[in-house]
């Protein structure tokens, strides 16, 4: 379920490009091993940590979301249930 995605280019001028960040994501869960897409929120600040359950067996998930100035995420999901 991915659609077409830009190829990126660097580019370091203050431009009018618009970025458009990484909203979904898939992920897999730490537990079940199921994949499991997720829904993130770029305006959520550029670090952000929180728990979500997984859409498969509904045990907690730490999940670690980090933007790049691409707006490219780069998420870690962890077990919580320690
Ligand atoms: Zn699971």
């Amino acid at each position: 379920m991915s659609g077409p995605r830009p190829t990126d280019s660097a580019d370091d001028d203050e431009g009018d490009d618009i970025i458009t960040p990484d909203d979904d994501v898939v992920v897999t869960c730490p537990y079940c091993g199921e994949e499991n897409p997720i829904v993130l929120d770029p305006g959520g600040g550029t670090a952000q940590d929180y728990v979500e359950d997984c859409q498969v067996c509904c045990r907690p998930w730490q999940v670690h979301v980090r933007w790049d100035r691409d707006g490219h995420a780069d998420v870690q999901v962890d077990a919580a249930d320690s």
